[in-house]
């Protein structure tokens, strides 16, 4: 064991992790990046198969980025929004609202993606007591949904692993179920999806709306809660009704924007323009902590007031509008234009789905979904019936640690085995680290399907 991996067992708690285990086992330390590429402490390199968790989008130690941050630290590192403001946050805020969908006009900024979906369930709330309509107070969200870690969007969170020991401390949201049509429990015949979701949620809006302040949705591609997917329509369905019934919706875009589903955000494949939308992860490109709520006109102006108004939005944090992330952030969206990114996405996103159609093939793999460059490939043990594997026997993870044998690195959720490699990966690299997955599932579920049946 090397000095760091002692000193991280002794005094590191890491997120999202069972630490018995964790001290238990070995664990991987890594000390240097490049490009698509993560290099541990015995100089080991691994495709960086999960663009360290859904950040990374152009690679690591891109010139680029780098360099501006570099030239930032020679003005300054950090000064606070309250009460000053900073070249780069402002720089940023015109260009996130020139990419963002038509309505989008404010920029709110926070430091995670948790903060920006924090902000806009209180930006939304606060905004109906000014309106007048003050019995507006619920939210509505989706079974399985993830929207962070604070308790506000734990609150409208839906997975209950997660978030089920916080509930006696949570608002409790109106769910409705989630538009996964692989675990659809409302359709009797998947092969005619009639969106029954939607008319769940219809009937929630026609009967409550006058109580419901907003519905806080991850658009497309429900990303913790296993990559679940919604059909085509869905969301455009869902901006439908939330106008139609006056409330607010919030796309929470932190997983998927930046060019994540093949367009710079999810709500362009279907021509949405929420009432608020989340930004994090690939804003920096991967680099730096930010966030960003972003708003419309309508809504910024209902905080508009005198002092003796008392409608300003008291919500902010030290490092919110940083000027070192926001520099990061600029490059980032330079890279976006000046290397077409979005526009070189379609071949890649063709090549994921050759493999993955291979992928689906194998005897255990129950369903592949892939939405851009977002896959999960959701494990069975019996695949017809659609029997899932006994918890314990942790195939997923497993997967993920044959996979570490080949040099890929990624990590499950539950059984599904995720796939979210850096937008820059090219399409030979997306290939190979497909097919480390193709070999590292039918190795292990093999090998369990073997051992389960003696
Ligand atoms: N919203 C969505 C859709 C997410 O996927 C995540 C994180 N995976 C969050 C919010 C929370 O972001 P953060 O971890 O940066 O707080």
């Amino acid at each position: 064991m090397n000095e760091t991996e002692m000193k991280d067992k002794q005094f590191v708690w890491h997120p999202f992790t069972q630490m018995k285990d964790w001290v238990s086992r070995p664990q991987m330390v890594i000390s240097a990046a490049q490009g698509i590429k993560l290099i541990d402490t015995d100089g080991n390199e691994f495709y960086d198969g999960v663009s360290s968790l859904w950040v990374n989008i152009h690679g690591h130690r891109k010139a680029e980025i780098d360099q501006a941050i570099v030239e930032q630290l020679g003005k300054v590192a950090h000064t606070t929004m309250l009460g000053l403001a900073n070249i780069p946050a402002s720089q940023l805020a015109e260009q996130l609202v020139a990419v963002a969908p038509p309505g989008l006009t404010k920029v709110f900024y926070s430091d995670d993606g948790s903060t920006a979906v924090e902000v806009a369930l209180k930006m939304a709330f606060q905004y109906w007591q000014h309106k007048g309509k003050t019995g507006k107070q619920k939210f509505i969200a989706l079974e399985q949904a993830y929207h962070g870690d604070t308790v506000g969007t734990v609150s409208v969170g839906g997975i209950d692993l997660f978030h089920r020991v916080f509930k006696p401390l949570l608002f409790t949201p109106v769910h409705i179920p989630a538009p996964s049509c692989y675990h659809c429990r409302l359709s009797s015949d998947q092969a005619v999806c009639g969106m029954q979701c939607v008319t769940v949620l219809e009937q929630v809006l026609a009967e409550h709306h006058e109580e419901i302040a907003g519905m806080v949705i991850e658009p497309l591609v429900q990303a913790a809660a296993g990559m679940l997917m919604s059909p085509p329509g869905y969301l455009a369905k869902i901006r439908e009704l939330t106008r139609k019934y006056d409330v607010l919706l919030i796309v929470d875009e932190v997983a998927t924007g930046f060019g994540r589903t093949g367009k710079m955000f999810a709500c362009e494949h279907e021509q949405v323009s929420p009432d608020m939308m989340t930004l994090s992860k690939g804003i920096t490109g991967g680099y730096l902590p930010l966030a960003a709520t972003l708003t419309t006109q309508a809504i910024y102006d209902a905080f508009l007031g005198d002092y003796a108004d008392k409608k300003t939005f008291y919500h902010g944090h030290s490092y919110t509008g940083n000027p070192l992330a926001c520099a990061a952030a600029l490059a980032n969206l330079k890279i976006f234009r000046e290397e077409r990114v979005i526009e070189g996405l379609a071949a890649k996103i063709a090549a994921a789905a050759a493999k993955l159609e291979q992928i689906g093939k194998l005897a255990h793999a129950g369903d592949v979904r892939q939405c851009g460059l977002i896959v999960g490939i959701e494990l069975m043990q019996d695949k017809d019936r659609k029997a899932p594997y006994p918890w314990e026997q942790a195939v997923g993870a497993r997967v993920c640690l044959q996979a570490r044998k080949y040099g890929l690195i990624i990590r499950p959720i539950g059984d599904v085995v995720i796939f979210m490699p850096p937008l820059a990966s090219t399409v030979k690299e997306i290939e190979e680290m497909l097919d480390i997955i193709h070999r590292s599932i039918q190795e292990v579920t093999e090998r369990t399907f073997i051992n389960s049946d003696s």
